[in-house]
C-alpha cells in the first residue's frame, strides 16, 4: 500500500516538474523571440559574425560584458535555444581555464560551438567536430591559441608523461616554425628575446604559430572545410588570446 502511494506521489511530482519546466518556456519565450534567434543565423555573414565576436571580446576585456546582447536574460536565451540551436561560429581553443570562448567573446548559450583540447591541436575527432559545426550553420571557424599556454610550455621543455607525450608532440612542429621565423627576422628575434620556456614573449610567438598550424591542418585535412572556405561560405582564421589583457588578436586572413 505504502509502495503504491509512493509511486503515485512520485509520478505526480515528476509530471508537475515537467509541466512547470515547459510552462516557463511558454511564459517567457514568444514565437517572435524564437524566430528572431533563428533568423539571426540565416542573416549573418562571415564578416558580420567576425565583427560581432570582436565587439564581444572588446566588451569582455573592458568589463562591459552583456551575454551577447540579445536577449540579456540568460534564462530566456536558454529557453529560446532549447527549441533548436542556431550557433554562428565554432571556436577550437585550449582547455586552459582562462580561455573559455563563450566568456571571452561575451556570448550566450546557443551562440557558439566550442571544441577544446590541450594546446588547441587538431586530430580526427576535432576535425569531425568542426565539420559538424559548419554543417549545422556555423559560418566562422576560429582557432584560438593563447599566451602563457601550459601545453606550449610543456612541449618546449620536452615534457614526456602519460598521454600528454603524444599531445605535446603535436605542438613541436610549431616550435620549429617559430625558431625558423625568428632566425629569418633578427629584429623580431631581438624583440622576443631568449628562446626559453620562462620567456612569455617567446611562448606567445609559438602560440601564434601553433594556432596557424592547426588552422592549416583543418583546411588541408578536411575537404568539407576546404570547399566551404574556398567558396567563401565560411571564414577560417587563427587568433591568440592574451591572458593578461583579455584581448583576442586575429591573425591576418590568408
Ligand atoms: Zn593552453
Amino acid at each position: 500500500m505504502n509502495l503504491i502511494f509512493l509511486i503515485l506521489i512520485s509520478t505526480v511530482l515528476h509530471t508537475s516538474a515537467i509541466q512547470s519546466a515547459y510552462g516557463r518556456t511558454s511564459k517567457f519565450t514568444s514565437n517572435e523571440t524564437i524566430e528572431t534567434y533563428r533568423q539571426r543565423q540565416d542573416d549573418a555573414t562571415p564578416p558580420s559574425i567576425l565583427s560581432w565576436l570582436q565587439d564581444g571580446n572588446i566588451r569582455f576585456a573592458s568589463g562591459k560584458a552583456n551575454h551577447g546582447g540579445y536577449p540579456r536574460n540568460t534564462q530566456r536565451r536558454m529557453q529560446i535555444a532549447s527549441q533548436g540551436q542556431r550557433p554562428l561560429a565554432v571556436v577550437l581553443s585550449c582547455i586552459d581555464s582562462r580561455t573559455t570562448p563563450e566568456l571571452i567573446f561575451d556570448t550566450s548559450v546557443g551562440d557558439l560551438f566550442t571544441a577544446r583540447v590541450g594546446a588547441n591541436v587538431v586530430n580526427d575527432d576535432i576535425i569531425g567536430s568542426v565539420e559538424i559545426a559548419v554543417e549545422s550553420g556555423a559560418k566562422v571557424v576560429i582557432i584560438l591559441g593563447h599566451t602563457d599556454c601550459g601545453g606550449i610550455k610543456g612541449a618546449c621543455s620536452g615534457l614526456e608523461l602519460g598521454h600528454m607525450t603524444q599531445l605535446l608532440d603535436r605542438v613541436k612542429p610549431a616550435i620549429n616554425s617559430t625558431n625558423v621565423r625568428l632566425d629569418l627576422n633578427p629584429e623580431l628575434s631581438m624583440f622576443v628575446g631568449e628562446r626559453v620556456v620562462s620567456n612569455r614573449r617567446y611562448i606567445a610567438e609559438i602560440s601564434h604559430d601553433n594556432a596557424e598550424a592547426s588552422a592549416h591542418q583543418l583546411l588541408s585535412r578536411s575537404s568539407i572545410l576546404r570547399e566551404k572556405f574556398k567558396s567563401g561560405e565560411i571564414v577560417l582564421i587563427s587568433a591568440v588570446y592574451n591572458v593578461e589583457t583579455g584581448f583576442v588578436t586575429f591573425n591576418p586572413q590568408k
